[in-house]
């Protein structure tokens, strides 16, 4: 069966499809109903069947792979590699498990987690999913405030946290910022688990509140902790957007519906069987790292690579050297990280033997042409885009190539996923627009297993944010595309971001686009400023693969990506202003964050910024637009 037939039977008979889909994974007690659907837009799977991830991620595997590894952590940080089989996987969330349950956390209390790419973060996470407790992993860069946010929305019986972070060789303790996030936080969590890497020197802990992971694992020894089998639908996890658009939301994922996702996603788009091996270089922190780190590998029964540390230490083939060492077929990262990758020679990629890697998949941002060709030519391997969110949680427009391989598109993450019934329609009319023509994508409810259920204590924010845009009811990705005549969906930007310049609508990423074509860029940002003549006008941000203060070299790459952009786009698209900067505001995640470029280049207020990543960056942007394009 090719894609289209089985996409049409997802979605037109989802509870025989997702019924058989169901069986892939374990469950305690069966199913008593597939999908209830009668309070739309909330939905729930798999009613009534009682599963949990840890089982399914790891005491599953037991009888057929104990002696397989399951989790590889690399750092070069600290310059430590663990490897952890299935079965030392068992033993280490047991323990893990034990000490949660002498810390008195109970199935449904919420759990803070807030530590780099490290093992022990994913024992943690799975330690928490046997227990039924429901994790909140905080992105490790984060400092005080964002952890606080957190705090109080999850109001966490513990806050499980390392010493100490470390980026580029730096290391970031971690007990001031708990500190100060507990001062801040109105729901300061009673009690905080360290799990000491020795990078930081020994602060006093505070008494009554602070436990050592280390003193508490060699009391528990190889206790053993049975498994809390859960309802489908009880919650397992919280995880915040990236805050691109503003502030983060806070999604709320299931259990079985999820697990399911993980389980049919490994197979049909990552083409990961068990025994092999993915690489994500995700954080654990967002969502890559939960679904493609943690928990797709995990229930997929692969062995999944976790790693710590910049992408250019020792050198920038660190990947690549991982991808050979480990035998690496499925490999996933991000359009920014091989943006990164690019400005160093591609000779760190060729230097090694990638003959086991199969793909190479790429998703969080839009995926430019020429970086896109840039890492096919030097890797001679599919590259594959897709193209997701927090709340979906797993792909939403993907490539199947393990169930059925189309040609990639270059510029497009390709077809709705399984059990995704995708369209795009017209803002104001709500109608599905023709082929090549501008609109919303948009996801027709009941959002497929995989999907959030909700946002964390807010269902009346879960409606107005996503399913209130239109007449009907409609999942908005507040996202805008296009889709051509062969069906290939292509990504233009956010619909925030739709620049109106004389009645035109343009995608702010289509004239990325084009200027990512001009040979010296490294990356772009393009926002709509206000201009009285056409009522917006697209201005651009702009760093080059080699650095120049050189006014000259400057000003002709500054017109280089004028004609590139009026050549492939027309006299419409064309940047009124060119500024060349050294950095580009980004989230923590790596997002641009075109919104706070925007108002600065507006002369207003930058707006939240608590997931902004390097506030250099953001003063290259002011000093830019006052030194003048
Ligand atoms: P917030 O919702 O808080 O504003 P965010 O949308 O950046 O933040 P994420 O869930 O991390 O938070 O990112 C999802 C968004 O990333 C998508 O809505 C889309 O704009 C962008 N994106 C993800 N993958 C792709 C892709 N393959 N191509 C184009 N854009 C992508
Ligand atoms: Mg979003």
């Amino acid at each position: 069966m090719g894609y289209e037939e089985i996409h049409r039977r997802s979605v037109e008979e989802p509870e025989a499809f997702w019924a058989e889909e169901a069986k892939a994974i374990h469950w305690h007690r069966p199913p008593q109903q597939i999908l209830e659907y009668d309070k739309p837009p909330f939905r729930r799977w798999f009613v009534g069947g009682l599963t949990n991830l840890c089982y399914n991620a790891v005491d599953r595997h037991l009888a057929e792979r104990a002696d397989q590894l399951a989790l590889v952590a690399i750092s070069t940080e600290t310059n430590v590699t663990r490897e952890v089989t299935y079965a030392q996987l068992h033993a280490e969330v047991n323990a893990f498990a034990a000490v949660l349950k002498r810390l008195d956390v109970q199935r449904g209390d919420r759990v803070v987690i807030y530590m780099p790419n490290m093992a022990e973060a994913v024992f943690a996470m799975l330690a928490c999913a046997r227990i039924g407790a429901v994790h909140s992993v905080v992105f490790g860069g984060f400092a005080a405030h964002n952890l606080a946010l957190r705090i109080d929305d999850a109001q966490p019986k513990l806050l499980i946290a390392a010493d100490a972070g470390s980026r580029g060789g730096k290391v970031i303790p971690y007990k001031p910022m708990i500190d100060a996030a507990c001062a801040e936080a109105e729901y300061a969590p009673p009690r905080v688990l360290i799990v000491s890497r020795g990078l930081d020197a020994a602060e006093p802990k505070v008494a009554g509140r602070d436990e050592d992971y280390a003193t508490l694992r060699a009391e528990v020894g190889d206790a053993q902790v049975p498994v809390e089998w859960l309802e489908s639908n009880e919650p397992s996890y919280l995880l915040y957007t990236s805050g691109t658009t503003g502030k983060p939301k806070g999604v709320q994922r299931d259990v079985g519906g999820y697990a399911v996702a993980m389980a049919q996603s490994m197979r049909t788009i990552f083409d990961c069987a068990p025994g092999q091996v993915m690489f994500s270089t995700s954080d654990v922190g967002w969502a890559v790292g939960h679904s493609y780190n943690v928990y797709g590998p995990l229930i997929g029964g692969c062995t999944s690579l976790l790693y710590e540390g910049l992408p250019l230490t020792p050198d920038a083939g660190i990947w690549w050297a991982l991808c050979e060492q480990y035998g690496v077929r499925t490999m996933f990262s991000s359009p920014t990280a091989i943006r990164v990758l690019k400005k160093h020679d591609v000779d760190f990629i060729k230097r090694h033997d990638l003959s086991e890697l199969k793909y190479l998949f790429l998703a969080g941002e839009p995926l430019d042409e020429p970086t896109a060709h840039w890492i096919n030519d030097a890797l001679h391997k599919p590259v594959i885009d897709n193209y997701w969110q927090t709340e979906t949680g797993w792909p939403a427009l993907c490539l199947l190539p393990g169930l059925d391989m189309k040609p990639v598109r270059f510029g497009s993450p390709g077809f709705a996923n399984l059990g995704y019934r995708m369209k795009v329609i017209d803002e104001a009319t709500g109608q599905t627009v023709g082929p090549n023509q501008k609109g919303v994508l948009v996801i027709e409810p009941p959002l497929p297993p995989g999907c959030m259920s909700t946002i964390w204590r807010d269902d009346q924010r879960f409606v107005d944010s996503y399913f209130s845009h239109f007449k009907e009811l409609l999942y908005s990705s507040l996202d805008w595309a296009i889709r051509d005549e062969d069906g290939y969906t292509f990504i233009l930007g956010r619909t925030d971001d739709v620049i109106n310049v004389a009645g035109h609508r343009l995608g702010t990423r289509e004239i990325e686009e084009s200027v990512s074509g001009y040979g010296a860029v490294a990356e772009a940002a393009v926002i709509g400023v206000a201009d009285e003549v056409k009522g917006q006008v697209p201005v651009v941000f702009a760093t080059l693969r080699q650095v120049t203060e050189e006014t000259q070299a400057r000003s002709a790459a500054a017109d280089g990506m004028r004609k590139i952009v009026v050549d492939h786009l027309g006299a419409v698209a064309r940047p009124a202003r060119v500024y060349i900067v050294n950095a580009l505001p980004k989230t923590r995640s790596g997002k641009l964050l075109r919104r706070s470029i925007q108002a600065l280049a507006q002369g207003g207020d930058p707006g939240d910024l608590s997931t902004l990543d390097d506030p250099n960056a953001l003063e290259e942007v002011r000093r830019a637009l006052s030194r003048g394009p």
